[in-house]
């Protein structure tokens, strides 16, 4: 039987508690620090380590079946794969700050400024969806620090205690997204691996109630 292939992130904030969701749903494998790939003991899944951001283009293209990520780069992104199960962990969300001193008034403070953000495409309809008009400028890292260097008044990045903000003198003002990890699939899987899906879903749908 063939194998389901599943892309994980290789090293990073989703990593572990994917890895620990299959070790809870009884698939067991070995996973060495540098490796790119790992079999699985005792049921047909393969494991491919990348970078998050890869992740949905390689579900969409069907190189991996499905992939574990955090719904924002899905969002950004938007590859055409099916959302398939919120995980429940790696909680952030994408928000809005700009620098502490700033007397925010509410959304229309952004009207005419200058937006830096590694989600160019969420923070773009989120403007839109507001009714606001702002340049928004890619950085792939460190966006937090565009304020201080000048390229920007505001930015948008992922929060979860808000402490990397409050490190460089920016406030959270507003929320633009909540995300968690979800599993992503590829839409024209064979019935051979939809099969094994659903056995992985049902394991891990028990797992998930366990933890409620
Ligand atoms: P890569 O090198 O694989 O591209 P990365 O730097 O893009 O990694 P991470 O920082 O490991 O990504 O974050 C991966 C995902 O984890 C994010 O897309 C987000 O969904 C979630 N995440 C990010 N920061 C946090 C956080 N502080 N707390 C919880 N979840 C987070
Ligand atoms: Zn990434």
């Amino acid at each position: 039987m063939s194998n389901l292939k599943v892309a994980v992130q290789k090293s990073g904030r989703l990593s572990e508690d994917s890895l620990k969701l299959f070790k809870e749903c009884g698939i067991k494998f070995n996973n060495g620090a540098k490796k790119l790939k790992a079999q699985s003991s005792n049921f047909p899944i393969e494991f491919l380590f990348l970078r998050d951001d890869d992740i949905p283009g390689y579900v969409e293209d069907g190189i991996a079946d499905i992939g574990i990520v955090g719904q924002n780069v899905q969002d950004e992104y938007q590859k055409e794969v099916d959302v398939v199960k919120h995980l429940g962990f790696s909680k952030c969300r994408l928000s809005l700050a700009v620098p502490r001193e700033v007397d925010y008034s509410g959304i229309q403070y952004f009207e005419g400024k200058n937006l830096a953000t590694s989600y160019p495409t969420i923070l773009k309809n989120y403007l839109k969806d507001q009714g606001v008009n702002a340049e928004v400028h890619m950085i792939s890292g460190s966006v937090e620090i565009a304020p201080g260097i000048g390229l920007a008044e505001g930015i948008c990045d992922i929060v979860s205690s808000g402490s990397t903000l409050l490190s460089n003198g920016l406030k959270e003002v507003e929320t633009v997204m909540k995300s968690e990890a979800v599993m992503v699939a590829y839409k024209q899987m064979s019935d051979d691996k939809k099969a094994l899906l659903d056995q992985l879903i049902f394991r891990i749908n028990s797992v998930l109630e366990g933890k409620n």
